[in-house]
Protein backbone atom coordinates (compact mmCIF):
# COMPACT_ATOMS: atom_id res chain seq x y z
CA UNK A 1 0.00 0.00 0.00
CA UNK A 2 1.08 3.41 -0.83
CA UNK A 3 2.12 5.98 1.94
CA UNK A 4 1.44 9.13 1.91
CA UNK A 5 3.83 11.67 2.95
CA UNK A 6 1.64 12.56 5.75
CA UNK A 7 1.98 8.73 6.89
CA UNK A 8 5.44 8.86 6.17
CA UNK A 9 6.22 12.30 8.47
CA UNK A 10 4.62 10.34 11.51
CA UNK A 11 5.20 6.71 10.95
CA UNK A 12 8.99 6.94 10.01
CA UNK A 13 10.25 10.23 11.34
CA UNK A 14 8.16 10.33 14.27
CA UNK A 15 6.79 13.92 13.75
CA UNK A 16 3.21 14.66 14.10
CA UNK A 17 2.84 17.76 11.45
CA UNK A 18 4.55 19.83 8.73
CA UNK A 19 6.49 23.01 9.23
CA UNK A 20 6.24 25.98 7.21
CA UNK A 21 6.47 25.22 3.84
CA UNK A 22 6.80 21.73 3.76
CA UNK A 23 4.29 20.14 2.93
CA UNK A 24 3.61 22.23 -0.04
CA UNK A 25 7.11 21.78 -1.03
CA UNK A 26 7.06 17.87 -0.59
CA UNK A 27 3.79 18.01 -2.72
CA UNK A 28 5.57 20.11 -5.82
CA UNK A 29 8.87 17.81 -5.09
CA UNK A 30 6.70 14.64 -5.79
CA UNK A 31 5.02 15.87 -8.77
CA UNK A 32 7.76 16.04 -10.61
CA UNK A 33 8.84 19.98 -10.19
CA UNK A 34 12.06 22.00 -9.93
CA UNK A 35 12.09 24.49 -7.13
CA UNK A 36 14.77 26.70 -5.07
CA UNK A 37 14.06 26.79 -1.62
CA UNK A 38 15.70 29.11 1.18
CA UNK A 39 14.88 28.72 4.20
CA UNK A 40 16.99 29.23 7.71
CA UNK A 41 19.18 26.73 9.35
CA UNK A 42 17.15 24.47 11.86
CA UNK A 43 13.73 25.06 9.78
CA UNK A 44 13.55 21.97 8.52
CA UNK A 45 14.90 22.01 4.93
CA UNK A 46 15.82 17.85 4.79
CA UNK A 47 12.70 17.13 5.12
CA UNK A 48 11.79 19.04 1.65
CA UNK A 49 14.13 16.30 -0.46
CA UNK A 50 14.29 12.85 1.52
CA UNK A 51 10.55 12.67 1.96
CA UNK A 52 10.18 12.94 -2.46
CA UNK A 53 13.28 11.01 -2.71
CA UNK A 54 11.04 8.60 -0.38
CA UNK A 55 7.90 8.47 -2.19
CA UNK A 56 9.02 8.88 -5.83
CA UNK A 57 10.01 5.97 -7.71
CA UNK A 58 14.17 5.36 -7.83
CA UNK A 59 16.85 7.04 -5.95
CA UNK A 60 17.17 10.27 -4.98
CA UNK A 61 20.73 11.82 -5.46
CA UNK A 62 21.71 14.31 -2.92
CA UNK A 63 24.77 16.96 -3.76
CA UNK A 64 26.47 18.20 -0.06
CA UNK A 65 29.67 19.57 0.53
CA UNK A 66 30.27 18.97 4.01
CA UNK A 67 31.49 15.09 4.20
CA UNK A 68 30.48 14.85 7.80
CA UNK A 69 27.21 15.90 7.33
CA UNK A 70 26.48 13.36 4.74
CA UNK A 71 27.49 10.54 7.23
CA UNK A 72 25.33 12.22 10.33
CA UNK A 73 22.53 12.56 8.01
CA UNK A 74 22.81 8.52 6.41
CA UNK A 75 23.27 7.44 9.62
CA UNK A 76 20.08 8.95 10.76
CA UNK A 77 18.30 7.93 8.28
CA UNK A 78 19.16 4.00 8.56
CA UNK A 79 18.13 4.30 11.71
CA UNK A 80 14.64 5.21 10.78
CA UNK A 81 14.81 1.97 8.32
CA UNK A 82 15.26 4.29 4.87
CA UNK A 83 17.40 2.57 2.39
CA UNK A 84 20.12 5.27 2.64
CA UNK A 85 23.71 5.77 1.77
CA UNK A 86 26.40 7.47 0.44
CA UNK A 87 29.85 7.65 -1.37
CA UNK A 88 32.66 9.76 -0.35
CA UNK A 89 36.49 9.27 -0.33
CA UNK A 90 36.44 8.72 3.30
CA UNK A 91 35.12 4.96 2.41
CA UNK A 92 37.58 2.15 0.91
CA UNK A 93 37.61 1.32 -2.63
CA UNK A 94 35.48 -2.05 -1.54
CA UNK A 95 33.01 -0.01 0.50
CA UNK A 96 32.73 2.36 -2.88
CA UNK A 97 31.37 -0.82 -4.84
CA UNK A 98 29.01 -1.75 -2.32
CA UNK A 99 27.05 1.59 -2.49
CA UNK A 100 27.82 1.71 -6.23
CA UNK A 101 26.00 -2.32 -6.47
CA UNK A 102 22.93 -1.49 -4.74
CA UNK A 103 22.48 1.65 -6.76
CA UNK A 104 22.25 -0.02 -9.68
CA UNK A 105 20.04 -2.77 -8.00
CA UNK A 106 17.54 0.00 -7.08
CA UNK A 107 18.23 -0.73 -3.60
CA UNK A 108 18.40 2.66 -2.16
CA UNK A 109 15.97 5.29 -1.85
CA UNK A 110 18.55 8.21 -1.35
CA UNK A 111 22.32 8.42 -1.90
CA UNK A 112 24.93 11.17 -0.92
CA UNK A 113 27.21 12.70 -2.65
CA UNK A 114 30.17 15.02 -2.87
CA UNK A 115 29.92 17.63 -5.78
CA UNK A 116 33.37 16.70 -7.67
CA UNK A 117 32.10 12.92 -7.39
CA UNK A 118 28.73 13.44 -9.18
CA UNK A 119 30.32 15.29 -11.87
CA UNK A 120 32.93 12.68 -13.32
CA UNK A 121 32.33 11.50 -16.52
CA UNK A 122 32.00 7.52 -14.33
CA UNK A 123 29.55 8.31 -11.85
CA UNK A 124 27.78 10.37 -14.72
CA UNK A 125 27.83 6.78 -16.82
CA UNK A 126 26.17 5.63 -13.60
CA UNK A 127 23.19 7.85 -13.36
CA UNK A 128 22.35 7.23 -16.60
CA UNK A 129 21.98 3.55 -15.99
CA UNK A 130 19.69 3.45 -12.86
CA UNK A 131 16.29 5.75 -12.48
CA UNK A 132 17.28 9.07 -10.54
CA UNK A 133 13.84 10.07 -8.39
CA UNK A 134 15.03 13.46 -8.06
CA UNK A 135 18.51 15.32 -7.67
CA UNK A 136 19.10 17.64 -4.62
CA UNK A 137 21.64 20.40 -4.44
CA UNK A 138 22.15 21.29 -0.74
CA UNK A 139 23.91 24.55 0.18
CA UNK A 140 23.31 25.91 -3.42
CA UNK A 141 25.16 29.03 -2.23
CA UNK A 142 27.97 27.39 -2.96
CA UNK A 143 27.08 28.00 -6.64
CA UNK A 144 26.95 31.62 -6.31
CA UNK A 145 30.67 33.76 -5.97
CA UNK A 146 27.84 36.06 -4.80
CA UNK A 147 27.47 34.10 -1.94
CA UNK A 148 29.89 33.28 0.96
CA UNK A 149 31.00 30.38 0.73
CA UNK A 150 31.96 29.83 -3.54
CA UNK A 151 33.15 26.30 -4.45
CA UNK A 152 34.41 26.13 -8.12
CA UNK A 153 33.11 22.72 -8.31
CA UNK A 154 29.56 23.38 -7.77
CA UNK A 155 29.44 25.27 -10.87
CA UNK A 156 29.58 22.02 -13.15
CA UNK A 157 26.30 20.83 -11.11
CA UNK A 158 24.51 22.84 -14.12
CA UNK A 159 24.91 19.50 -16.34
CA UNK A 160 22.36 17.54 -14.29
CA UNK A 161 19.61 19.78 -15.54
CA UNK A 162 21.57 19.90 -19.41
CA UNK A 163 21.82 15.75 -19.17
CA UNK A 164 18.81 14.87 -17.17
CA UNK A 165 16.26 17.79 -18.17
CA UNK A 166 13.04 15.23 -17.01
CA UNK A 167 14.88 14.63 -13.64
CA UNK A 168 13.16 17.14 -10.73
CA UNK A 169 15.80 19.19 -9.00
CA UNK A 170 15.79 21.29 -6.11
CA UNK A 171 18.21 23.30 -5.01
CA UNK A 172 18.51 24.67 -1.43
CA UNK A 173 19.95 26.99 1.04
CA UNK A 174 19.96 28.88 4.21
CA UNK A 175 20.83 32.48 3.09
CA UNK A 176 20.58 33.59 -0.33
CA UNK A 177 20.31 37.43 -0.55
CA UNK A 178 18.64 38.55 -4.03
CA UNK A 179 21.80 38.68 -6.08
CA UNK A 180 22.63 34.98 -4.79
CA UNK A 181 19.43 33.76 -5.64
CA UNK A 182 19.48 34.95 -9.03
CA UNK A 183 23.20 33.36 -9.57
CA UNK A 184 21.70 30.47 -8.28
CA UNK A 185 19.01 29.88 -10.71
CA UNK A 186 20.79 30.98 -13.26
CA UNK A 187 23.58 28.80 -12.88
CA UNK A 188 21.60 25.67 -12.02
CA UNK A 189 19.11 26.55 -15.10
CA UNK A 190 16.38 26.73 -12.71
CA UNK A 191 14.96 30.31 -13.87
CA UNK A 192 11.80 29.08 -14.46
CA UNK A 193 11.35 27.18 -11.06
CA UNK A 194 9.14 28.52 -8.31
CA UNK A 195 11.37 29.63 -5.06
CA UNK A 196 10.20 29.09 -1.92
CA UNK A 197 11.66 31.21 0.63
CA UNK A 198 10.18 31.70 4.02
CA UNK A 199 10.71 31.46 7.75
CA UNK A 200 13.06 34.72 8.01
CA UNK A 201 10.64 37.13 9.94
CA UNK A 202 11.08 37.51 13.47
CA UNK A 203 7.99 38.94 14.40
CA UNK A 204 8.87 39.60 18.54
CA UNK A 205 12.09 41.45 17.28
CA UNK A 206 11.58 45.20 17.28
CA UNK A 207 13.60 47.30 14.88
CA UNK A 208 14.60 50.77 15.06
CA UNK A 209 17.75 52.64 13.14
CA UNK A 210 18.77 55.66 14.59
CA UNK A 211 21.39 58.81 13.77
CA UNK A 212 23.81 58.38 15.99
CA UNK A 213 25.27 61.71 17.63
CA UNK A 214 26.39 60.93 21.04
CA UNK A 215 26.36 57.67 20.53
CA UNK A 216 27.58 56.65 23.88
CA UNK A 217 24.77 58.62 25.33
CA UNK A 218 22.30 57.12 23.41
CA UNK A 219 23.37 53.96 24.09
CA UNK A 220 23.24 54.85 28.19
CA UNK A 221 19.65 55.81 28.20
CA UNK A 222 18.58 53.05 25.69
CA UNK A 223 19.73 50.61 27.75
CA UNK A 224 18.55 52.75 31.17
CA UNK A 225 14.87 53.17 30.40
CA UNK A 226 13.93 49.63 29.26
CA UNK A 227 17.05 46.72 29.86
CA UNK A 228 18.53 48.05 32.93
CA UNK A 229 18.83 44.39 34.57
CA UNK A 230 18.76 42.20 31.04
CA UNK A 231 21.29 40.45 28.79
CA UNK A 232 22.08 42.07 25.41
CA UNK A 233 24.59 42.59 22.90
CA UNK A 234 26.24 45.65 21.36
CA UNK A 235 28.52 45.24 18.31
CA UNK A 236 31.11 47.60 17.59
CA UNK A 237 32.90 47.80 14.20
CA UNK A 238 36.27 47.63 15.87
CA UNK A 239 38.79 45.96 18.66
CA UNK A 240 39.54 49.11 20.11
CA UNK A 241 35.97 50.12 20.43
CA UNK A 242 35.36 47.50 22.23
CA UNK A 243 37.07 47.75 25.09
CA UNK A 244 36.38 51.38 25.19
CA UNK A 245 32.69 50.88 25.19
CA UNK A 246 33.00 47.72 27.46
CA UNK A 247 35.21 50.00 29.76
CA UNK A 248 32.53 52.80 29.89
CA UNK A 249 29.75 51.21 30.12
CA UNK A 250 31.24 48.90 33.43
CA UNK A 251 32.08 53.19 34.53
CA UNK A 252 28.65 54.09 34.67
CA UNK A 253 27.61 50.50 36.33
CA UNK A 254 26.50 48.37 33.59
CA UNK A 255 27.80 44.59 33.76
CA UNK A 256 29.65 44.64 30.32
CA UNK A 257 32.30 42.32 28.84
CA UNK A 258 34.29 42.69 25.88
CA UNK A 259 35.00 40.47 22.92
CA UNK A 260 37.05 40.21 20.20
CA UNK A 261 39.45 38.02 18.53
CA UNK A 262 42.12 39.88 19.62
CA UNK A 263 41.25 38.38 23.50
CA UNK A 264 43.21 35.22 24.50
CA UNK A 265 40.89 31.75 24.38
CA UNK A 266 40.53 31.82 27.85
CA UNK A 267 39.61 35.26 28.81
CA UNK A 268 36.82 34.92 25.61
CA UNK A 269 35.59 31.58 26.84
CA UNK A 270 35.59 33.27 30.27
CA UNK A 271 33.18 36.11 29.42
CA UNK A 272 31.27 33.89 27.06
CA UNK A 273 30.02 31.50 29.66
CA UNK A 274 29.56 34.55 32.03
CA UNK A 275 26.99 36.11 29.73
CA UNK A 276 25.58 32.35 28.64
CA UNK A 277 24.88 31.63 32.67
CA UNK A 278 24.17 34.94 34.12
CA UNK A 279 20.95 37.13 33.38
CA UNK A 280 22.18 40.75 32.96
CA UNK A 281 25.40 40.57 31.20
CA UNK A 282 25.76 42.95 28.38
CA UNK A 283 28.73 41.69 26.09
CA UNK A 284 30.36 44.35 23.80
CA UNK A 285 31.96 42.90 21.05
CA UNK A 286 33.08 42.40 17.57
CA UNK A 287 31.53 40.35 15.01
CA UNK A 288 33.57 37.43 16.33
CA UNK A 289 30.99 37.11 18.69
CA UNK A 290 27.98 34.94 18.02
CA UNK A 291 28.19 32.33 16.02
CA UNK A 292 26.81 29.17 17.75
CA UNK A 293 25.60 31.16 20.68
CA UNK A 294 22.12 30.31 21.76
CA UNK A 295 21.14 32.23 24.70
CA UNK A 296 17.28 32.51 24.24
CA UNK A 297 16.41 35.84 26.61
CA UNK A 298 19.05 38.27 24.66
CA UNK A 299 16.33 41.14 25.04
CA UNK A 300 18.29 43.25 22.59
CA UNK A 301 21.02 43.80 20.03
CA UNK A 302 22.81 46.97 19.52
CA UNK A 303 24.90 47.91 16.12
CA UNK A 304 27.28 50.83 16.79
CA UNK A 305 28.05 51.16 12.99
CA UNK A 306 26.77 49.29 10.17
CA UNK A 307 26.84 45.70 9.80
CA UNK A 308 28.97 43.95 6.41
CA UNK A 309 25.03 43.48 4.50
CA UNK A 310 21.71 42.79 5.44
CA UNK A 311 22.27 39.19 5.22
CA UNK A 312 24.81 40.21 8.36
CA UNK A 313 21.97 42.32 10.14
CA UNK A 314 19.47 39.92 9.79
CA UNK A 315 21.94 37.00 11.19
CA UNK A 316 23.86 39.60 13.92
CA UNK A 317 20.00 40.60 15.31
CA UNK A 318 18.59 37.16 14.65
CA UNK A 319 20.79 36.49 18.12
CA UNK A 320 17.61 38.73 20.30
CA UNK A 321 14.80 37.35 21.27
CA UNK A 322 14.92 33.53 20.86
CA UNK A 323 12.66 32.49 23.13
CA UNK A 324 10.09 34.56 21.66
CA UNK A 325 9.08 37.20 23.96
CA UNK A 326 9.95 40.67 23.10
CA UNK A 327 13.27 42.43 21.90
CA UNK A 328 14.97 45.24 20.40
CA UNK A 329 17.20 45.46 17.68
CA UNK A 330 18.64 49.10 17.84
CA UNK A 331 21.25 50.74 15.18
CA UNK A 332 23.25 53.69 15.26
CA UNK A 333 24.91 55.02 12.43
CA UNK A 334 26.21 58.50 10.76
CA UNK A 335 27.78 59.00 7.49
CA UNK A 336 31.40 58.59 9.44
CA UNK A 337 30.24 54.73 9.07
CA UNK A 338 29.43 54.87 5.20
CA UNK A 339 32.94 56.63 4.48
CA UNK A 340 34.70 53.86 6.23
CA UNK A 341 32.56 50.92 4.65
CA UNK A 342 32.99 52.39 1.31
CA UNK A 343 36.76 52.51 2.24
CA UNK A 344 37.16 48.87 3.51
CA UNK A 345 35.77 48.05 0.11
CA UNK A 346 37.69 49.49 -1.87
CA UNK A 347 40.07 47.83 -0.78
CA UNK A 348 38.93 43.88 -1.71
CA UNK A 349 39.94 42.80 -5.39
CA UNK A 350 37.85 43.80 -7.72
CA UNK A 351 35.40 40.81 -8.02
CA UNK A 352 34.85 41.45 -4.22
CA UNK A 353 34.40 44.84 -4.31
CA UNK A 354 31.61 44.71 -6.96
CA UNK A 355 29.69 42.36 -5.03
CA UNK A 356 30.25 43.95 -1.80
CA UNK A 357 29.10 47.48 -3.00
CA UNK A 358 26.13 45.83 -4.45
CA UNK A 359 25.22 44.40 -1.33
CA UNK A 360 25.96 47.45 0.74
CA UNK A 361 24.24 49.59 -1.12
CA UNK A 362 21.42 47.37 -0.02
CA UNK A 363 22.40 47.63 3.14
CA UNK A 364 22.30 51.63 2.75
CA UNK A 365 19.01 51.43 1.10
CA UNK A 366 17.34 49.78 4.39
CA UNK A 367 18.64 52.36 7.01
CA UNK A 368 17.51 55.35 5.13
CA UNK A 369 14.31 53.87 3.99
CA UNK A 370 10.44 54.91 4.85
CA UNK A 371 8.77 51.98 4.16
CA UNK A 372 8.10 49.16 6.96
CA UNK A 373 11.92 48.01 7.76
CA UNK A 374 10.74 44.52 7.87
CA UNK A 375 9.19 43.72 4.82
CA UNK A 376 12.80 45.65 3.39
CA UNK A 377 14.42 42.67 5.36
CA UNK A 378 11.87 39.73 4.51
CA UNK A 379 12.01 40.42 0.43
CA UNK A 380 15.58 40.96 0.48
CA UNK A 381 15.28 37.36 1.26
CA UNK A 382 12.61 36.89 -1.29
CA UNK A 383 10.02 36.52 1.26
CA UNK A 384 7.47 39.29 -0.14
CA UNK A 385 4.81 40.67 2.08
CA UNK A 386 2.26 43.72 1.72
CA UNK A 387 1.09 44.59 5.18
CA UNK A 388 3.06 46.58 7.04
CA UNK A 389 4.29 44.89 11.16
CA UNK A 390 3.79 47.15 13.29
CA UNK A 391 6.84 46.57 14.91
CA UNK A 392 9.90 48.61 13.94
CA UNK A 393 10.16 52.33 14.05
CA UNK A 394 8.80 53.40 10.14
CA UNK A 395 5.60 51.51 11.80
CA UNK A 396 4.99 53.21 15.08
CA UNK A 397 6.29 56.03 13.82
CA UNK A 398 6.18 57.48 10.24
CA UNK A 399 8.99 58.98 8.85
CA UNK A 400 8.59 62.93 8.26
CA UNK A 401 9.61 63.55 5.01
CA UNK A 402 10.69 67.04 3.42
CA UNK A 403 11.34 68.27 -0.02
CA UNK A 404 15.56 68.60 0.24
CA UNK A 405 16.00 69.96 -3.08
CA UNK A 406 17.18 73.32 -2.45
CA UNK A 407 19.19 72.15 0.62
CA UNK A 408 20.86 69.40 -1.74
CA UNK A 409 21.54 71.77 -3.84
CA UNK A 410 23.59 74.25 -1.64
CA UNK A 411 25.29 71.14 -0.07
CA UNK A 412 26.07 69.95 -3.46
CA UNK A 413 26.63 73.36 -5.02
CA UNK A 414 29.25 73.96 -1.73
CA UNK A 415 31.04 70.76 -2.36
CA UNK A 416 32.19 72.25 -5.96
CA UNK A 417 32.50 75.90 -5.01
CA UNK A 418 35.51 74.10 -2.30
CA UNK A 419 37.39 71.82 -5.19
CA UNK A 420 35.43 68.30 -3.99
CA UNK A 421 38.33 67.95 -1.31
CA UNK A 422 36.19 67.98 1.78
CA UNK A 423 34.61 66.32 4.27
CA UNK A 424 31.01 66.81 5.34
CA UNK A 425 32.00 68.65 8.98
CA UNK A 426 33.62 71.43 6.75
CA UNK A 427 31.45 71.92 4.73
CA UNK A 428 28.96 72.08 7.40
CA UNK A 429 30.94 74.61 8.71
CA UNK A 430 30.78 76.69 5.82
CA UNK A 431 27.17 76.59 5.18
CA UNK A 432 26.47 77.25 8.14
CA UNK A 433 28.66 80.23 8.51
CA UNK A 434 30.71 78.94 10.94
CA UNK A 435 34.13 80.82 10.96
CA UNK A 436 36.47 78.24 12.05
CA UNK A 437 40.45 78.37 11.40
CA UNK A 438 40.31 75.74 9.19
CA UNK A 439 37.34 78.29 7.28
CA UNK A 440 39.37 80.54 7.09
CA UNK A 441 42.86 79.44 6.52
CA UNK A 442 41.25 78.52 3.03
CA UNK A 443 39.38 81.67 2.66
CA UNK A 444 36.23 79.50 2.40
CA UNK A 445 34.26 82.37 4.22
CA UNK A 446 34.23 84.08 0.82
CA UNK A 447 32.83 82.00 -1.87
CA UNK A 448 29.19 82.23 -2.06
CA UNK A 449 27.64 79.52 -0.05
CA UNK A 450 29.47 80.37 2.53
CA UNK A 451 26.17 80.87 5.22
CA UNK A 452 23.54 80.41 2.81
CA UNK A 453 21.89 77.30 4.62
CA UNK A 454 22.27 78.86 8.13
CA UNK A 455 18.27 78.25 8.30
CA UNK A 456 18.61 74.44 8.82
CA UNK A 457 21.39 74.06 11.01
CA UNK A 458 24.50 71.66 11.92
CA UNK A 459 22.37 68.82 12.63
CA UNK A 460 20.30 69.05 9.87
CA UNK A 461 23.02 69.58 7.07
CA UNK A 462 25.03 66.55 8.82
CA UNK A 463 21.62 64.34 7.99
CA UNK A 464 21.67 66.03 4.48
CA UNK A 465 24.88 64.60 3.88
CA UNK A 466 24.62 61.39 5.11
CA UNK A 467 21.77 60.74 3.17
CA UNK A 468 22.99 61.96 -0.24
CA UNK A 469 26.21 59.72 0.34
CA UNK A 470 23.67 56.95 0.99
CA UNK A 471 21.20 57.56 -1.74
CA UNK A 472 24.28 57.65 -3.92
CA UNK A 473 23.38 61.62 -4.79
CA UNK A 474 27.21 62.47 -3.45
CA UNK A 475 30.66 59.82 -3.39
CA UNK A 476 32.73 59.91 -0.68
CA UNK A 477 36.52 59.22 -1.61
CA UNK A 478 37.41 55.76 -0.19
CA UNK A 479 40.55 56.94 0.82
CA UNK A 480 40.14 60.15 3.08
CA UNK A 481 36.19 60.16 3.37
CA UNK A 482 36.34 63.50 0.85
CA UNK A 483 33.20 64.05 -1.31
CA UNK A 484 32.45 64.29 -4.88
CA UNK A 485 29.98 65.15 -7.42
CA UNK A 486 28.39 61.89 -9.72
CA UNK A 487 26.32 61.92 -12.63
CA UNK A 488 23.37 62.37 -9.74
CA UNK A 489 24.44 64.92 -7.99
CA UNK A 490 24.80 67.11 -11.16
CA UNK A 491 20.77 66.55 -12.31
CA UNK A 492 19.59 67.88 -8.78
CA UNK A 493 22.24 70.64 -9.69
CA UNK A 494 20.52 71.57 -12.54
CA UNK A 495 17.13 70.83 -11.22
CA UNK A 496 16.57 67.95 -13.02
CA UNK A 497 15.91 65.37 -9.73
CA UNK A 498 14.18 66.50 -6.93
CA UNK A 499 15.41 65.02 -3.25
CA UNK A 500 13.37 63.70 -0.64
CA UNK A 501 14.58 63.47 2.60
CA UNK A 502 13.76 62.15 6.22
CA UNK A 503 13.27 63.92 9.15
CA UNK A 504 15.84 62.68 11.66
CA UNK A 505 14.91 61.89 14.78
CA UNK A 506 17.18 62.95 17.61
CA UNK A 507 15.57 61.33 20.43
CA UNK A 508 16.91 57.49 21.27
CA UNK A 509 14.79 54.75 23.36
CA UNK A 510 13.94 51.51 22.97
CA UNK A 511 10.72 52.24 20.52
CA UNK A 512 8.44 49.21 21.63
CA UNK A 513 8.61 50.30 25.30
CA UNK A 514 7.46 53.52 24.10
CA UNK A 515 4.84 52.60 21.73
CA UNK A 516 3.23 50.15 24.08
CA UNK A 517 2.62 52.33 27.13
P1 LIG B 1 17.84 22.59 8.05
O1 LIG B 1 18.39 21.60 7.07
O2 LIG B 1 16.87 23.56 7.45
O3 LIG B 1 18.90 23.28 8.86
P2 LIG B 1 16.84 20.25 9.33
O4 LIG B 1 16.20 19.63 8.16
O5 LIG B 1 18.13 19.66 9.80
O6 LIG B 1 16.98 21.80 9.13
O7 LIG B 1 15.78 20.25 10.51
C1 LIG B 1 16.04 20.86 11.74
C2 LIG B 1 15.40 20.09 12.88
O8 LIG B 1 14.00 20.17 12.83
C3 LIG B 1 15.72 18.59 12.80
O9 LIG B 1 15.99 18.13 14.11
C4 LIG B 1 14.47 18.01 12.26
O10 LIG B 1 14.31 16.67 12.65
C5 LIG B 1 13.39 18.89 12.82
N1 LIG B 1 12.18 18.94 12.01
C6 LIG B 1 12.12 19.19 10.68
N2 LIG B 1 10.83 19.17 10.24
C7 LIG B 1 10.08 18.90 11.32
C8 LIG B 1 8.65 18.77 11.53
N3 LIG B 1 7.78 18.89 10.53
N4 LIG B 1 8.22 18.49 12.78
C9 LIG B 1 9.10 18.38 13.79
N5 LIG B 1 10.43 18.49 13.67
C10 LIG B 1 10.92 18.75 12.45
ZN1 LIG C 1 7.24 47.58 10.11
Amino acid sequence: MNQTPLDILRTTYGFRDFRGKQEEIIKHMIDGGDALVIMPTGSGKSLCYQLPSIVRTGTGIIVSPLIALMQDQVNELVQMGVRAAFLNSSQSPQEQSMVEQELRNGKLDMLYVAPERLVTPVFLALLDSIQPALFTIDEAHCVSQWGHDFRPEYTRLSILRERFPHVPLIALTATADDPTRKDIAEQLHLQQAPVFATGFDRPNITYSIQNRERGLDQLFSFIRSSYKDESGIVYCQSRKKVEDIATKLTEAGFNALPYHAGMSAIQRNHNQSKFMMEENVIMVATIAFGMGVNKPNVRFVVHLGLPKSLEAYHQETGRAGRDGLPADALLLYNLQDIVLARRMISRSSTNRAIIEQHKFSSLLGFVETTECRRNVILSYFGEHRDEKCGNCDTCLYPVETWDGTIAAQKALSCVYRTGQRFGATHLTDILTGNLTKRVSEHEHNHIKTFACGKELGKETWKGVFRQLVALQMLESDPENGSLRLNDTSWLILRGEKTVSLRRDSLSVTAVKHVSKK
